[in-house]
């Protein structure tokens, strides 16, 4: 497992680490001691910064097992081993490596494992490894053999004794029973080792040893570990093995980076591979890896350091201090022995010298390490032709993984015209990547536009992965500079005689106004054109001399006119000294040659996906060398927040509805604008906009299009994927597994169906009490079991730092289906009612276990969003106390606080066990809730706190009932309790005649979500005995089953205008009372009794729809599809017929599949909107005033997003503040 950033890459400047385990198959502790070290990098990536520094600056490989064939045939428990301990072949693997003093006779054939990782240590050129051993706990160094191979107590010293003794030590040290040196194993139980480290061969000799091999042929040093004297351990140790080993694990694979690192180059600046480093002193060379780079481990200390290659003059450099931690820089630049002159000085190293640095400026929260400051360039000259060949062709051998370097084309005297593109795998188009592009010197004699570009690509090169912005923009964007589109006219300036050729055209001028015109094009803006119109670059920009500013084309009566000016004005604010244009004095500057077209600009803009730009960087057209300096220093952010401004763009994929496959060259258009864009090969489009609110509409040959209603905000990139049906296209096969389903659900919705569900289901058989931990790693092995169907996310901790988990069991839980209705079932608020964290783990397991198997089960996954809460209160279910009864110790949080009580919205100091669930609630779009309490046998339902009825109570008593009525005893209504009502009618109770509070979980779900929340109280004794569980779970699972078929009943359509465009926040208003919202897909959901219901349904702007509908008792909710028509002056109330249409051909038809995503404003949004909503809601009930402290709740909280807006609000907030 190959753990760093960039992994399929190779990156300069990260040294390469290895771990390998497991290489004798009886040896097992290291093999799943890795596997916790890949989980523990990879879970704390982001979050600890020591391990982030370490993943983002280390080329880190692990190699669990050397040896599964071994492993299958060795036996748990077997501390002694030897079954198993050589590969298939009985081979020892560890003896069969070529030795120093024998070579090995070993046949490949006999040990392919040997000769793959002898392959893999030469080609990788490992810095630093390990090799990890059990039967003892030592960490043993080279060399592992001496020349008299004596059997043991022969100390064979390798050359580099003193830092192999620091390395071992460094991983025994950090090791508890290592470092102590003495192991007593039962073997040689009085065997010490000083600090835990031994020479290998002073051990025993071990002939045709791995890490000998490493550091003699592979480059690399490699220390031998054994991690326990019990060579097969019962599982149950591992997780000791891994507290023993984790620290040790880390510390070692740290030292990577002690010692000296750099680049070999030639004078070029081309790395050189292969070239040799020399320590004076210290009888081991090393070498250099494919991009010339090396990584010397040395201790602290002063060193002459050589580096040499064949065919170039070595050099040494004296005196190199290396000191205790991060690795001394030394780059080495070799003279080709063939050259004769004395070579001009080259650039500065163009090498990142800080390479280690956090990509991320938070992530350094620590305040460690400050930010390492950008780079700047250091070649401010002016380049001619080859010189900037050859500086383009430095950086990108340099530079290679962030580099690529093509030529578009040539001039009229058949100079290239090279373009640089930098990005993360540059060259290759990425999926989610916009592309930008840049062009300088399109007059001759504009030479700053050449030079700022050239610097430009220095600056990006030499800041990526130190510098953060430079970082982010490189990671998430192609950009191409091309510095010199005229090479042929600024190579006669540089010789001075102006103008003299016929070639002379200004070709800013020569880009035709129509197409055909395209033949009077000069060869360079011919290959210009075709460049730009094979690339789909979002933004383009001609850097220029001769003024200061940003220009933009004619777009005048345009909605493209106001983007312009976003961009500019953006832009602007970089300018040092915002002079403008009118500081420029432009009698020094002529145009020459016919001026029969129009600028790049305007025509990038009428003909191309790109919108695009000049941008003025000086006055002078020609300026000395200190005068760009000059420039750069002052205006190089314009280019910079140039890049950045791609980003603001609508973006998304257009697919194909019925296929979900990219759509490419689709076209999109903007009302109000003929610019049109197209999507790439992977459906991708990006359509930067000004803020404020358009029409998308999306069109490709052989499909319908569609318009979609987009608000563009200044804070936030919207994402705007579209789904376009193809043309008389119908859908049988949708249509019948729709039949299929509601038969399944009438079904199991008659007299005995979901009896017979039950006897049918395959039991899970998991019921026990458990710890917090063990039910943690319960719901962590579910999802590891079943990673299809589930996912296991945290809503937010408890006062002890507890996990509020939530699973969630979905046929597709890693994408949004808004379509499906989602259930939620949440139990452990007060932690003393121990019995439904369990029965709901029991739950969760039946549901994933019958997956697959039980068809019923299958298509309730498949086509429902099941969200589990197990404990809300972790911190109180933990202290809580089994086959108490009545006790209350638990039923708060670890702060006293009834959470039930604590559920007030608005409220900005609510506990953190309730904020978790409140975001649940708020942001979740479920249609139905289900609360497991303990302490008597009835089901209550909203409200709890003292009120009038629900509007809606007839919905919530008929759910209750569901319940009730779908346990054996509860729908008696006599619950025999201890405590409590004798008589409950049909075991349903509205909450506040039952125990009245207010702040309920319950109340909060129906007011804010609009999602009805049963609360079952599923026995009288609050903590039964463990013994009773089972008996609970049979009492409970119909029920459970029950409401998640319940979930598929009451009503659901679709509301969308005539034009087919969906109408989302309709109000679905139910009998005059009870109501919903539709989503962005204009979908809404609602339960209801069984029974006819009147429907009335209106948005702003469009004629309000009646309806009636049936609910049936057996029935799945029959998807309504309601067309509004645009409120018009013939005002008339008709009823529009519409046929019971299924769900899926309702959204095909429907045409469109949209939704916004954002994922860093999720939160704020959402919680915008429902207060935005509420607002609304509150309003139409008339029963809040001004003075009401929602309004203040409203500000708080767009007050707080503003602080999160992060990186892409920054540059939001730039804008505002122009
Ligand atoms: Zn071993």
């Amino acid at each position: 497992m190959r753990v760093t950033t960039h992994p399929i890459t190779n990156v300069p400047g990260k040294p390469r680490f290895k771990y390998v385990g497991n290489m004798h198959g009886d040896e097992t502790v290291s093999r799943q001691v890795l596997v916790y070290l890949i989980e523990y990098l990879l879970s704390h990536y982001g979050a600890e910064p020591r391990v982030t520094e370490l993943v983002d600056s280390t080329d880190i490989s692990i190699m669990p097992s050397m040896n599964p064939d071994g492993f299958e045939k060795a036996t748990e428990g077997d501390c002694v081993g030897g079954v198993g301990r050589g590969n298939a072949q009985h081979i020892d693997l560890n003896r069969s490596f070529p030795d120093q003093f024998d070579p090995s006779s070993v046949l490949a054939s006999d040990a392919p494992e040997v000769t793959a990782i002898i392959k893999w240590i030469l080609r990788k050129k490992f810095v630093l490894s390990g090799n990890l051993h059990g039967g003892s706990v030592v960490a043993s160094y080279p060399f592992d053999d001496s020349s008299s191979h004596m059997w043991s107590g022969v100390y064979s010293k390798s050359p580099d004794d003193a830092l192999f003794q620091y390395l071992a030590r460094t991983y025994a040290e950090n090791h508890p029973i290592m470092g102590e040196g003495k192991p007593h194993c039962t073997d040689d139980p009085n065997v010490e080792f000083k600090d835990g480290i031994t020479n290998g061969a002073k051990w025993y000799d071990v002939q045709g040893g791995m890490q000998d091999f490493n550091y003699l042929k592979g480059n690399c040093f490699e220390v031998t570990f054994e991690l326990s004297c019990c060579k097969y351990p019962l599982a149950s140790e591992l997780h000791t093995e891994w507290n023993n080993n984790r620290e040790a694990l880390l510390a070692y694979m740290e030292k990577v980076h002690i010692g000296v690192k750099g680049f070999v180059m030639a004078s070029s600046g081309m790395g050189l591979p292969d070239a040799n480093i020399s320590v004076a002193g210290i009888d081991h060379n090393i070498t250099t890896w494919i991009f010339g780079d090396y990584y010397r481990l040395l201790l602290p200390g002063t060193y002459n350091l050589t580096a040499s290659s064949p065919g170039y003059l070595p050099k040494t450099v004296n005196n190199v201090a290396v000191v205790e931690g991060k690795a001394t820089s030394l780059n080495f630049t070799l003279k080709d022995l063939s050259e004769e002159m004395p070579a001009p000085e080259p650039p500065a190293s163009p090498v990142p010298t800080t390479a280690f640095a956090p990509t991320d400026q938070s992530l350094d929260n620590q305040g460690a390490s400050p930010p390492a400051p950008s780079v700047q360039p250091q070649d401010f000259r002016h380049h001619s032709y080859s010189e900037m060949e050859l500086f383009l062709q430095q950086v990108n051998s340099v530079h290679s993984s962030i580099t690529h370097l093509y030529s578009v084309g040539q001039s009229v005297q058949g100079r290239e015209l090279y373009v640089m593109e930098i990005s993360t795998n540059a060259g290759i188009d990425e999926t989610g990547k916009p592309e930008i592009m840049f062009v300088g010197n399109l007059h001759g004699s504009d030479a700053v536009g050449r030079e700022m570009l050239l610097n430009l690509v220095e600056y990006l090169c030499s800041n990526y992965g130190s510098e953060a912005l430079v970082t982010r923009l490189l990671n998430s964007t192609r950009v191409h500079i091309l510095p010199s589109m005229n090479p042929d006219g600024y190579e006669m300036v540089l010789e001075d005689v102006r103008y003299s050729s016929n070639q002379n055209t200004d070709l800013n001028s020569n880009f035709p106004e129509r197409s055909y015109e395209k033949n009077f094009a000069q060869p360079e803006t011919a290959a210009v054109m075709d460049w730009i119109k094979a690339h789909s670059f979002v933004l383009s920009a001609s850097v220029i001399g001769g003024m200061i500013g940003v220009k933009y084309p004619n777009s005048a009566g345009s909605t493209d006119e106001a983007l312009f000016k976003t961009v500019t004005e953006a832009c602007l604010v970089e300018y040092s000294s915002l002079q403008m244009s009118e500081a420029c004095d432009f009698k020094h500057y002529v145009s020459a040659g016919p001026t029969a077209g129009i600028d790049m600009q305007t025509w990038v803009y009428q003909n191309t996906d790109s919108l695009g730009f000049s941008i003025g960087l000086s006055c002078d057209l020609y300026p000395e060398a200190e005068d760009m300096l000059t420039y750069w220093k002052q205006n190089h952010r314009v280019l910079l927040q140039f890049i950045q401004q791609v980003h603001f763009s609508v973006r998304g994929r257009v697919t194909d509805v019925q296929s979900g496959q990219a759509i490419s060259n689709a076209t999109i258009v903007v009302d109000g604008s003929k610019h049109q864009v197209h999507t790439s090969n992977s459906g991708q489009y990006w359509r930067p906009l000004a803020p404020g609110k358009y029409e998308l509409q999306a069109s490709a040959p052989g499909y319908t299009s569609v318009s979609v209603s987009v608000t563009v905000s200044d804070t936030r990139v919207e994402q705007v994927d579209i789904g376009l049906t193809q043309e008389h296209l119908s859908q049988p096969a949708d249509q019948l597994e729709e039949e299929e389903f509601e038969r399944l659900l009438e079904d199991r919705s008659s007299a005995h169906g979901l009896e017979q569900l039950i006897q049918s289901l395959l039991p899970a058989g998991t019921l026990r009490y458990r710890t917090y931990r063990e039910h943690s790693e319960f719901l962590q092995a579910l999802t590891l079991n079943f990673p299809h169907i589930t996912r296991l996310y945290s809503l937010g901790h408890s006062w002890e730092f507890r996990t509020i988990w939530a699973l969630e069991i979905s046929g597709s839980p890693e994408s949004s289906q808004p379509t499906e209705p989602k259930m939620r079932y949440v139990t452990g608020v007060h932690g003393n009612a121990a019995a439904g964290p369990e029965l709901l783990l029991e739950f969760a397991s039946v549901l994933c276990i019958n997956y697959g198997g039980n068809p019923t089960v299958t298509k309730l996954i498949d086509r429902s969003r099941i969200v589990i809460v197990p404990c809300v209160n972790p911190d109180g279910r933990e202290v809580a106390q089994e086959e108490k009864c009545f006790s209350t110790a638990g039923l708060t949080n670890a702060h006293g606080v009834d959470l039930d009580t604590d559920f007030l919205y608005g409220s900005l100091s609510v506990q953190p066990e309730t904020r978790a669930m409140m975001d649940l609630i708020e942001g979740g779009g479920f249609s139905l809730s289900v609360n497991l309490e303990g302490g008597s046998l009835l089901v209550t339902y909203p409200y709890d706190r003292a009120t009038q009825p629900a509007q809606s109570e007839e919905t919530l008593k008929y759910l209750a009932s569901v319940y009730a009525n779908n346990h054996p005893e509860m729908h008696y209504g006599v619950p025999g309790c201890k405590y409590g009502p004798a008589l409950v009618q049909g075991g349903t109770v509205r909450g506040a005649e039952f125990s009245s509070h207010s702040g309920s979980m319950k109340d909060f779900s129906m007011d804010v979500a609009l999602c009805p929340e049963i609360t079952v109280y599923t026995s009288c004794c609050l903590y039964p005995p463990a013994q009773q569980l089972f008996l609970l779970w049979e009492e409970h699972r119909m029920a459970l089953f029950a409401m998640l078929l319940e979930l598929h009943k009451g009503l659901s359509g679709v509301v969308r205008d005539r034009k087919g465009q969906p109408v989302s926040d309709a109000v679905v208003n139910v009998n005059g009372s009870v109501f919903v919202r539709t989503d962005t897909q204009g979908y809404f959901h609602t339960l209801l009794p069984p029974g006819t219901h009147q429907l009335q349904v209106y948005a702003q702007g469009f004629q309000q729809q009646l309806r009636q509908v049936n609910v049936s008792p057996h029935q799945m909710a029959s998807p309504l599809l309601i067309e509004f028509t645009e409120n018009s002056t013939h005002f008339s109330q008709e009823v529009v017929l519409a046929a019971a249409i299924s769900i899926p051909t309702v959204l095909l038809s429907s045409l469109l599949i949209w939704h916004f995503r954002s994922a860093k404003f999720n939160r704020c949004r959402d919680g915008v909107r429902w207060l935005r909503r509420r607002r609304d809601d509150l309003q139409m009930e008339a029963i809040v005033s001004e003075k009401s402290p929602l309004r203040q709740v409203f500000l708080e909280e767009s007050e707080m997003c503003r602080e999160e807006r992060g990186w892409a609000g920054l540059l939001g907030q730039q804008r505002t503040a122009q």
